[in-house]
């Protein structure tokens, strides 16, 4: 690993211009548990870590509000998994932190840096060895000839197919959040949606995000369908492994009939990715088993599998049937 230089703000003001000091290079450190792992292997070289771990400003969770739930960006998943509400009333959001991970993990890494973690696609780990786009631009991608398992059925495009790894982001997309950022242009609002780009021709770049942009919270617009939702999440093992495939669903339901859905996949596209064509399905139609499959299959009607992945379609859309009959449940309790 190459040396750094480490500094410690202690605002986010003062962090924005230790940013614009350091120039190119430099880089936001939060708890550390994808930053450094790249760095250890190689596939990240700052030669300045600017630590906001600690400016509590940016930790705070309100989630008491009749319009909107609050995450500082650097609360931890831990801290945010447990919140009571959202516990009760958006189950979906906090399994997807409770299945993120270890619960080590979720001590130290906060929920605005989840959201940038990069894909697990072990050739872009592997080292220089093999050619990655994202990795190196223009250098090719080994997973084209090479293991496609966990590679995308959605949005990929000639030069990646990496997966977009993470779960909080999946169920945020469902409700369909705002990520808060401030630079030394001033502060802006991102839908979660417009946060993560395809990869097109340009597989290095991931987000909307400027180098120097700082993200200070998310916001989440209540939802009456947040109590009947849930993070589905399939996996090669049952904990400590990330997604296979996984939904995050959310329905609300009058007199049995769906008068709101929000379907969100994960484990299976370049990144967070929504599924109106499920949603569609689903409208004001009886949440039945048969609408529920009907909805898991048109999720994944577009699907474009690779040599190894096409046993991702008929997971997929098994996940998200078996998601919605966990919500419907849900909502015939609540
Ligand atoms: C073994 C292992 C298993 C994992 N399993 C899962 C899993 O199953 N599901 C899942 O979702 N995740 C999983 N993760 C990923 C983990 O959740 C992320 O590493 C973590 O959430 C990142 O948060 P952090 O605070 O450690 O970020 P850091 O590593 O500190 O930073 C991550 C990125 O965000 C940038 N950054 C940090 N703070 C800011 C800021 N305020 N504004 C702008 N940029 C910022 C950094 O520069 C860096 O690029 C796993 C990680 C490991 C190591
Ligand atoms: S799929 Fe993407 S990340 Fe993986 S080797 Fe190809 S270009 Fe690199």
């Amino acid at each position: 690993m190459q040396r750094f230089t480490y500094v410690r703000p202690s605002t986010p003001a003062e962090a924005i211009r230790a940013m614009a000091d350091g120039g190119p290079g430099t880089r936001f450190l939060a708890g550390g548990t994808t930053l450094f792992d790249l760095m250890k292997l190689g596939a990240e070289a700052p030669r300045t870590l600017i630590d906001v771990s600690r400016l509590d400003t940016l930790a705070r969770v309100d989630t008491s509000g009749s319009h909107e739930l609050i995450f500082g960006a650097l609360a931890r998943m831990s801290d945010v998994a447990a919140d009571h509400r959202l516990r009760e009333d958006y189950p979906a959001l906090s399994e997807s932190l409770d299945k993120a991970a270890s619960q080590q993990l979720r001590n130290m890494a906060r929920v605005g840096p989840n959201l940038l973690q990069r894909t697990r696609c072990a050739y872009f780990r592997g080292g220089e060895v093999f050619p990655c786009n994202k990795r190196a631009p223009g250098s090719g991608c080994a997973a084209r000839e090479g293991l496609d398992r966990g590679h995308a059925l959605l949005g990929a495009s000639d030069a990646c197919a990496a997966v977009y790894p993470g779960d909080w982001a999946i169920a945020l997309l469902a409700f369909d959040a705002v990520v808060d950022t401030l630079s030394p242009r001033g502060e802006r609002s991102i839908p979660l949606r417009e946060l993560h780009r395809e990869p097109g021709s340009t597989p290095d770049l991931e987000t909307v995000l400027a180098p120097d942009e700082l993200l200070v919270r998310i916001r989440v617009p209540t939802s009456q369908a947040g109590r009947a939702s849930t993070y589905h999440k399939i996996r090669d093992r049952e904990s400590y492994a990330f997604a296979l495939t996984s939904a995050a669903v959310a329905v609300r339901l009058e007199g049995g009939v769906v008068t709101e859905a929000r379907v969100a996949l994960g484990g299976v596209a370049t990144r967070p990715w929504r599924s109106p064509e499920a949603e569609s399905v689903l409208l004001g139609q009886f949440l039945t088993e048969d609408v529920a499959r009907r909805a898991g299959q048109a999720a994944f009607a577009a699907a474009k599998p690779g040599r190894q992945n096409a046993f991702k379609v008929e997971l997929g859309a098994r996940t998200v049937t078996d998601a919605l009959l966990i919500a419907r449940r849900r909502a015939e309790q609540s």
